[in-house]
């Protein structure tokens, strides 16, 4: 083990600003690699002494005694994750290649300790002597599960098995999305005629000519996107060209080279549903879900069920637009999903001419802020912001704000990161500095990261529509931080289910159009006039414009990955071809106007990047975000008791409660899937299968003792 960390290191002790606040000023980029050692070193010896503590199990000495232990790792660890994705650099970089497999044995030596899963499990056992409050009892169930979710509870023969699975699977995903990179590199189209590129602006030429240049190429690179849909496919003009960057996506990693990435799924898929087997799951996605909302299999493809009648229909009647639109310009081709952008955002532009630079005069990046994200933040939550410039932080373009509630007590710090930089990443996300737990006795210290393009000196930053329903999204995390009210760190906040946390996110982009919160920030930046009422008509109307294809590509993706995870172990391996052809002819969409969003052999989110049986969360948060949305309007819209309902009942819970009890009890019935459809104009939800759950009761109390639904790391 390594030694103790030296005084000097900043994270030697918990910092002395407010709220615990790292203090940025003292940090150097060499304090990080340090500090995370000695606190995974120290978190083993607090593990090890909870594990082999000779007084019998309690509540107390075991499970509080581990939500207790690596408090320096995660004081490093907040603070170096802000760092290394906001502000990086090459000793950032190197912490972080350095610390990644550690932090995944650190995790198994937790989870894979036979004598602390020994101790859990007899709490497990004797629960009913325990007398838990229900936070206790759910973190009893979370502990429980996750260790039995690694195999605790697995006979030694099958812990061997499960062991050697683990490796091939780890093996495999690493080597798929290795694949993957190089095969969408190597498949980028490269043209030498400069008329095939005709369409592109001067800009995007250029871009082609030094991609070209890159790979030591005469001529023109368009390098591929991760999704199947191409950015230039909107812009050139020729179907060939269209055509032939289509078709370099679809088959990317399929030249039965290297780099094919056919064999590797195939086995991925297998190993996959063994290890399920090994659980005594029929397959992967129902081993999998078994701590999200949806809990299993069946609820997440009877979502997507659902849904497909109507959506294949708008599918369609999209399809039949782009093909009148192709005829009429006297189109001698047959036109293809590779011709689809090229004519929509024709269409786009004939019906809802929106002057995108008109538009962001009415969105100065500061008034956004503080009279539009906060403002509702205010009239829904009694939420007041003070600026504060004492705190340091990584960038000084960032805003430091003091977080009262409305009886002035302050609830959380949170913070600003505006600009895009070359050494952040790209996006826009949301992260705690400092995680809330009365345990720990620590409040949030919460920040906000965007990608915005910083004004010239003196000037106001202009931003565009989807920025501020970034702003509003982000902030949605935000208030889910912001108001987490639990004992133990384990379920407080964000820390929820996959299939929930971008709930209360989706959830706040709707107040960005409030008739209440609109007025108060949209106003022009010079001449302090209200957004004009048919530029706000303009914005609604465009929100269902050609979504029958951008929801239908995720849909279908979100089918194809559950339709892989459905293999029972018995299953052989599969063409890859084959079985993701039938699974999509079998979906219920309109696949041959609409390919998915991710084909099988570049869908890196679920066979490298941990959303394996799991990409339907996007579609499912949007489905609770918009229903919930509804019983606002449906309960006289934006109001402060509409508000603090929302926040007693979801936002301050964090993962206490089972998601959808705390659903039920918040709507008063199960998720409803015509708002989410409303909402992108795409018609009337099919018949409701016969029903799974209990007709709506009323709502039950709040205080509803969790049971089932827990969620792991
Ligand atoms: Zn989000």
């Amino acid at each position: 083990m390594s030694a103790s960390l030296p005084a000097s290191n900043p994270f030697a002790k918990p910092s002395t600003l407010p709220f615990e606040t790292p203090d940025f000023s003292r940090i150097k980029d060499s304090d990080y690699l340090p500090a995370l050692l000695a606190g995974m070193a120290q978190q083993k010896r607090e593990v090890l002494a909870i594990a082999n503590n000779p007084a019998p199990p309690t509540f107390d000495n075991t499970l509080a005694a581990l939500e207790k232990s690596g408090l320096l790792l995660e004081r490093a660890n907040l603070a170096f994750s802000a760092v290394n994705q906001a502000n990086t650099n090459d000793t950032l970089q190197a912490t972080d290649t350095k610390t990644a497999p550690l932090f995944a044995a650190h995790n198994d030596f937790i989870y894979l300790n036979a004598k602390l899963f020994k101790r859990v499990k007899y709490l497990h056992d004797h629960q009913a002597e325990l007398n838990l409050n229900p936070e206790q009892a759910k973190l009893l169930d979370v502990y429980y599960k996750q260790f039995v979710h690694a195999g605790a509870e697995l006979p030694a023969s099958k812990q061997t098995e499960l062991k050697a699975l683990n490796k091939r699977i780890s093996t495999h995903q690493t080597q798929f999305s290795q694949k993957l990179l190089a095969a969408a590199k190597a498949a980028a189209l490269h043209v030498t005629d400069p008329a095939a590129l005709a369409g592109l602006s001067n800009e995007q030429i250029a871009a082609a000519a030094e991609a070209a240049k890159a790979r030591k190429l005469s001529g023109y690179v368009l390098p591929l996107q991760n999704t199947t849909q191409q950015p230039s496919l909107e812009s050139l003009t020729s179907h060939a060209t269209r055509q032939q960057l289509f078709e370099a996506s679809l088959n990317r990693a399929e030249h039965g080279d290297a780099n094919d990435t056919r064999a590797v799924i195939r086995e991925l898929a297998q190993l996959r549903a063994k290890k399920a087997a090994l659980f005594g799951n029929a397959n992967w996605a129902d081993y999998t879900l078994y701590d999200q909302m949806a809990k299993d299999r069946a609820t997440a493809v009877g979502f997507l069920d659902r849904l497909a009648p109507a959506v294949s229909a708008k599918e369609h009647k999209e399809a039949e637009d782009i093909r009148a639109l192709a005829r009429s310009q006297g189109a001698n081709f047959e036109v293809t999903p590779a011709d689809w952008n090229f004519y929509a955002d024709q269409i786009r532009k004939q019906r809802y001419a929106i002057d995108s630079d008109q538009l962001k005069q009415y969105f100065a990046f500061n008034r956004v802020l503080t009279d539009g994200v906060s403002y509702a933040g205010n009239q829904l939550y009694g939420l007041t912001f003070k600026e504060r410039k004492d705190i340091p932080t990584w960038s000084p373009d960032m805003r430091v704000f003091d977080v009262f509630d409305q009886d002035d007590k302050q609830l959380a710090i949170f913070m600003v990161d505006p600009w895009k930089r070359d050494n952040k990443n790209g996006g826009a996300w949301m992260s705690n500095l400092v995680n809330q737990s009365y345990l720990r006795g620590t409040k949030p210290v919460i920040y906000n990261v965007y990608n915005l393009t910083k004004p010239a000196p003196g000037q106001p930053a202009l931003i565009s529509y989807d920025d501020v329903t970034t702003m509003f999204h982000e902030f949605g995390h935000g208030l889910h931080g912001i108001f987490a009210s639990q004992v133990y760190p384990t379920l407080s906040g964000t820390n929820v289910a996959r299939d929930f946390v971008e709930f209360p996110s989706q959830f706040n982009e709707n107040w960005a159009l409030d008739p209440k919160v609109l007025p108060h920030y949209a106003v022009h930046y010079k001449t302090g006039q209200t957004i004009p009422q048919d530029l706000v008509q303009k914005i609604l109307a465009a929100r269902t414009f050609n979504q029958g294809y951008e929801v239908g590509e995720v849909l279908e993706a979100a089918r194809l990955d559950l339709d892989w995870h459905s293999l029972p172990a018995t299953a052989p391996l599969q063409d890859v071809d084959k079985f993701e052809a039938d699974a999509l002819a079998h979906s219920g969409y309109d696949v041959a106007d609409v390919p998915s969003r991710y084909r099988s052999n570049y869908f890196l989110h679920i066979w490298s990047n941990g959303y394996s049986a799991g990409y339907y969360a996007y579609p499912w948060t949007k489905m609770l975000a918009q229903d919930s949305f509804a019983w606002f309007q449906q309960h006289g819209g934006l109001t402060r008791a509409n508000g603090q309902r929302f926040r007693d009942m979801i936002l301050s819970r964090g993962n206490t409660l089972d998601y959808a009890e705390m659903y039920r009890a918040w709507t008063g019935h199960d998720p409803q899937i015509q708002p989410y459809l409303d909402f992108y104009g795409l018609g009337s939800a099919g018949a409701a299968p016969p029903p799974t759950a209990e007709p709506a009761a009323p709502p039950p109390p709040v205080e509803t003792p969790a049971k089932k639904g827990e969620r792991g790391r």
